[in-house]
């Protein structure tokens, strides 16, 4: 930054520049490359019943499985997806391929799908995610739609007319991550919502700290009243467990009760969970 030379800093911050802008656009192409070549998976993680401990479904959770065998994480993909105009795409070839494996799945089994805030400025959302479900041969009623609540901030008319939508052609639908970020009261009554999942972070201090045990208690006894049911996020041991069945929450998904994984791993058969640490050790 010295006085005497300027160029000598502004090329150094230019080239600089040029190396992120470079890197991005090649990362931008792999990805779409990878989506094109339907390289993005899901991961399935198992949504437990608290009260009988039964497998109620599975969430679909993007993974990208790369050439170099290293599987990557949505962190790494999910924000680039958004901020470069595939993110729909990624859903509809995720959807097509988790409902296809869901289909096979015994009984009721339900499939979660995360869907992005900026898909709700896609008129064809609904009607699309209907037609994939229909080729794929999953009832719409064995699919969950999870939406975020920075969803809902700001387009409320749109938000409330696809979830209006998606809930009319039997779609459940969650409010995801619940106590981050834009956590609004109204959102619980203004929209109709069937499920509201309690974001991780609650769950991972809730055996010692008071103030999560006493936010998780409330919000539970306050979804009951609006007629919503509980997922807890983020369930790790036993005692958390205990802690949320004790709180009254319905449901929970955690490395208890099993890790994101591949289709080939997962069958909705057996009725009871593995429980199994596995992974998480
Ligand atoms: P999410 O929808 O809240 O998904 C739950 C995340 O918590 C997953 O991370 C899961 O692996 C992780 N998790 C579950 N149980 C535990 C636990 O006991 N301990 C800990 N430490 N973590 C646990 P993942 O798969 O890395 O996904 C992160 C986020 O990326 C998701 O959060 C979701 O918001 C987003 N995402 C993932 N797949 C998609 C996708 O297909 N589309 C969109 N739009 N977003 C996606
Ligand atoms: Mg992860
Ligand atoms: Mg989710
Ligand atoms: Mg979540």
């Amino acid at each position: 930054r010295a006085k005497s030379s300027p160029n000598q800093t502004f090329c150094f911050f230019e080239k600089g520049m040029d190396e992120a802008v470079a890197r991005r656009a090649r990362t931008e192409r792999k990805l779409r490359e990878a989506i094109d070549a339907d390289e993005i998976e899901p991961y399935f993680q198992p949504l437990i019943e608290l009260s009988t401990g039964r497998v109620l479904g599975y969430e679909a959770l993007a993974r990208w499985e790369g050439r170099d065998g290293r599987v990557k994480q949505p962190d790494e993909f999910i924000a680039i997806a958004e901020e470069s105009g595939m993110i729909g795409e990624l859903y509809f070839r995720l959807l097509a391929k988790a409902a296809k494996e869901a289909s096979t799945w015994e009984g009721d089994c339900v499939l979660s799908i995360n869907l992005s805030p900026l898909q709700f400025s896609d008129p064809w959302l609904v009607e699309r995610t209907l037609q994939t479900l229909q080729q794929a041969g999953l009832p719409p009623a064995r699919l969950e739609i999870e939406i975020t609540e920075s969803a809902l901030v700001s387009e409320v008319e749109t938000a409330r007319a696809i979830i209006s939508s998606f809930k009319n052609q039997g779609i459940l639908v969650s409010l995801d991550d619940f106590g981050t970020g834009y956590s609004s009261l109204r959102h619980l009554s203004e929209f109709a919502f069937d499920k509201l999942k309690i974001d991780r972070s609650f769950i991972t201090n809730i055996d010692t700290n008071e103030n999560s045990q006493t936010i998780v208690r409330a919000v539970t006894s306050m979804a009951h009243h609006l007629g919503l049911k509980v997922t807890v996020e983020g369930v790790e041991t036993e005692a958390n467990a205990q802690s949320v069945r004790d709180y009254g929450c319905d449901f929970a998904q955690g490395f208890l009760y099993g890790r994101p994984e591949p289709a080939r791993s997962v069958d909705c058969e057996e009725s009871q969970a593995k429980s199994d640490v596995g992974e998480a050790a």
